[in-house]
């Protein structure tokens, strides 16, 4: 063969792909490189997003993860790649292997956990670079604004534009249309151009820090030099600070000496839409670039965040759960504010928990960590009783602000106004009269939690869930808050005909009611997520609240979150009973964390605040032990309950899911699973250090329609159970039991 034909031979000779796709399968695909890319060097491919043909006529999106593998296909049957979306691999090789380890820890297909990685429109194959936003502007052709009173749109469309040229985001919250935009352009007085984002790599060499901020507390100056002594390295923090006490200016004074090193910061909260007065204090601090990351954002604006956290023009990235897959340039520091709140858990799909991703990835990177909370979740306080973690304290509140007293109204033998004890009632006046602010709490919306014959005593049961409709007044219809299924609401009992059907209990619809009868001067407010669905409406109440237009503030849990009411004196917690008795081990750290956030938001400024819970049960110890000894002394008291109990931390755990309209078809996929474990375990002699337990039904057996079964696996090393899960995956996978049903692997599960 001469030289020459050699050569072509080399040429074509085929490069195959292994490719990640995004679909739920814990396997991954091989496809042919087309021929007009057989000259790019094989090692940038990996990492690289492809089209490519699935199936009939489908084309998905998926990334490439190896070159060259042994495959044991014939290649000729092997399929070619669509399209090569990326020229250089995507994500940088600490996120990459981030992901690896992800999907084997969670035991999650690694085509699914890249995508979820991804911002919506990469997911969908647009490319990785910024975009124009299209801007409008006046044109030089003179006009009069006379000659437009006839279309007002147009009239005030022109006004808001000789001011400055917007986008076309701006202008429709502003209430410009794009048809009179359209109008408007036709008569040639307004044309539209491509702006560019501003991006500014260059933000540290304006760097300004803004001089309005107080001066430290002690403890706040040394947890601050305390971290800042080890910014160079991986540590990670807690800082235990109760509420009130200043954590975020320990932030800022953290985030502060990392800029100047010229390296950005990762801060990761549960809501951002529920904190905006804690964004404002980041924006206001430093003169630096502060993008969010949230899922209130368009997919471009997602896209941008994750372009400015890559390319090094943002310095500070502020943003919920997913934004610890932002890519970055130069990453400095996470901060995780609000470490046990239960949504940086993913609850579906890809179940990752952020807080334990951001803490890999911090040590992956080698920068510091740090988890923040006044009612710190008891994994992480375990983690930093036993030194794993660097454990820092915030113990008072700046200035004179007060923690409140707390004070239990038992509730036995009282009449109840809409749950509202006489005493309570009482005080409420009290405070208001002072022209104070009263927070009341309760963790149900709706008017009542269930409709009953009053005859008979029957219930309205959701056809499709173990669980009862809640009665939404206003509304007027039955909903269920599982399912999300509606009932126009009944006008006769199912059983016995009777026409009188009561609503039972309360909801913070019916409160509100009765608030305005009780204190008809005192304006109201409702904050639930029935009547803040928009993110407007929400914040424009907390600026309400803020101005004192309202007095008494009635919420679920939305209101517990971070916020800082200067003129509330009293939080009263409606009914908690519930939790009490919940045959879920994490139900009274639940309420623990609950109540002491609650009453956080008492006394936060000059004013003493108080702090009363209503409860059919004032002994029951986990209520003594928060009014008498906080959560400080709880948390520590429970962390030795679980210990005797062998259960999380002290123990390790995940949970095999299986749910199908046919529960024998859940239960009998989840034996199967169960007798492959026990297989695995024998042959490896580890018999004794794994527990399996189940199959059992899930707490709400049937929900959506579907019955659930659940497999429960324990162990007191965290390594046993991944380990021995990776070996069962592949027989899962081809049980054909398993096609019938739905079914998944949640570990470190938090929710039962
Ligand atoms: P946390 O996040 O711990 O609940 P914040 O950081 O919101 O607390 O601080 C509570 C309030 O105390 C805020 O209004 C904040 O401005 C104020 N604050 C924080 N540190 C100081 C300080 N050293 N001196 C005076 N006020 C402070
Ligand atoms: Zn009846
Ligand atoms: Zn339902």
């Amino acid at each position: 063969m001469s030289f020459y034909l050699h050569y072509i031979e080399c040429m074509t000779q085929p490069i195959i792909c292994r490719i990640a796709l995004a679909i739920p399968l814990h396997k991954q695909f091989d496809y042919l490189l087309p021929d007009y890319l057989l000259k790019t060097e094989p090692n940038n491919l990996v990492g690289c997003r492809v089209r490519v043909p699935f199936g009939g006529k489908r084309q998905l999106i998926g990334v490439i993860c190896e070159v060259n593998p042994k495959c044991d296909y014939a290649i000729d049957k092997l399929k070619k790649i669509t399209q090569l979306i990326d020229q250089t691999p995507l994500l940088d090789k600490n996120i990459w292997s981030l992901l690896r380890w992800a999907a084997f820890y969670y035991q999650y297909a690694f085509g699914d956990v890249f995508q979820q990685a991804l911002p919506s429109s990469l997911r969908q194959g647009k490319e990785a670079i910024f975009k124009g936003y299209e801007h409008w502007q006046l044109t030089a052709n003179p006009f009069n604004l006379n000659d437009f009173k006839r279309a007002q749109k147009q009239q005030s469309a022109l006004q808001i534009l000789s001011e400055s040229s917007l986008s076309n985001q701006q202008l429709s919250a502003q209430g410009i249309s794009r048809p009179t935009l359209k109008a408007l352009q036709e008569k040639g007085v307004i044309e539209s151009v491509d702006k560019q984002p501003v991006s500014n790599l260059n933000w540290l060499a304006q760097f300004e820090e803004s001089a309005q901020k107080p001066a430290l507390t002690v403890e706040q100056a040394i947890a601050i030099s305390c971290v800042n002594q080890q910014l160079e390295a991986f540590n990670c923090f807690l800082l235990e600070g109760i509420t009130g006490s200043g954590k975020t200016e320990v932030y800022l004074n953290i985030i502060k000496p990392v800029l100047l090193a010229g390296k950005q910061a990762l801060v990761i909260v549960p809501e951002i839409g529920l904190t905006p007065q804690t964004i404002k204090r980041f924006q206001a601090r430093f003169n630096v670039p502060v993008y969010l990351k949230h899922s209130g954002l368009n997919p471009r604006e997602q896209l941008d965040t994750w372009l400015h956290a890559k390319q090094g023009s943002g310095a500070i990235i502020i943003g919920t759960r997913s934004s610890i897959f932002c890519d970055f340039k130069n990453l400095g520091l996470i901060i995780l504010d609000e470490e046990h709140d239960a949504s940086f858990k993913q609850q579906d799909g890809f179940r990752y928990h952020a807080r334990d991703f951001a803490i890999k990835r911090a040590a992956l990177q080698k920068i510091p960590i740090i988890l923040g909370s006044a009612t710190p979740s008891l994994e992480t306080l375990n983690n930093a009783l036993q030194g794993k973690y660097q454990h820092l304290h915030l113990t008072e509140r700046p200035g004179n602000a007060k923690p409140p007293t707390n004070s239990l109204i038992n509730l036995a033998g009282l009449p109840l106004k809409s749950g509202l004890s006489p005493q309570l009632i009482e005080l409420m006046k009290k405070h208001l009269d002072k022209n104070n602010q009263v927070i009341l709490f309760l963790n149900r919306r709706g008017y009542a939690p269930v409709l009953m014959c009053h005859e008979c005593g029957w219930l309205v049961k959701c056809g499709r869930c173990d669980a009862f409709y809640t009665y939404h007044k206003s509304a007027n219809y039955l909903h269920c808050h599982h399912c999300a299924s509606t009932l126009p609401v009944p006008h006769q009992c199912d059983d016995c005909g009777s026409t009188q059907l009561n609503s039972t209990g309360v909801g913070t619809e019916q409160l509100e009611e009765t608030l305005n009868d009780l204190f008809p001067d005192h304006p109201t407010v409702r904050i639930d997520r029935d009547n803040t669905r928009k993110k407007e409406s929400f914040n424009q109440y907390l600026t309400d609240i803020n101005s004192g237009k309202y007095k008494i503030l009635l919420g679920t849990q939305m209101l517990a979150k971070g916020h800082h009411f200067p003129d509330v004196t009293l939080v009263a917690l409606i009914d908690v009973d519930g939790a009490l008795f919940c045959n879920d081990y994490r139900a009274s750290e639940r309420l623990a964390q609950l109540f002491t956030q609650v009453s956080g938001r008492a006394g936060r400024a000059e004013k003493k605040g108080q702090v009363v819970l209503q409860t059919h049960h004032p002994e029951h110890s986990l209520l003594q032990d928060l009014i008498n000894n906080g959560y400080f002394e709880f948390s520590r008291n429970a962390l030795q309950e679980r210990k005797l109990a062998q259960l999380p931390p002290s123990t390790f755990q995940a949970l095999l899911r299986a749910e199908s309209d046919n529960a024998t078809l859940a239960e009998n996929f989840l034996s199967l699973c169960q007798q492959i474990l026990q297989q695995i375990c024998i042959n490896n002699n580890s018999l004794d250090k794994l527990l399996i337990l189940g199959p059992i039904p899930a707490s709400m057996e049937r929900r959506a329609g579907k019955y659930r079964f659940q497999l429960l696996l324990q162990s007191e090393q965290r390594a046993v159970i991944t380990q021995i899960l990776h070996r069962a995956l592949h027989a899962f996978d081809n049980l054909p039991e398993g096609r019938k049903v739905r079914w998944s692997i949640d570990v470190d599960p938090i929710d039962f």
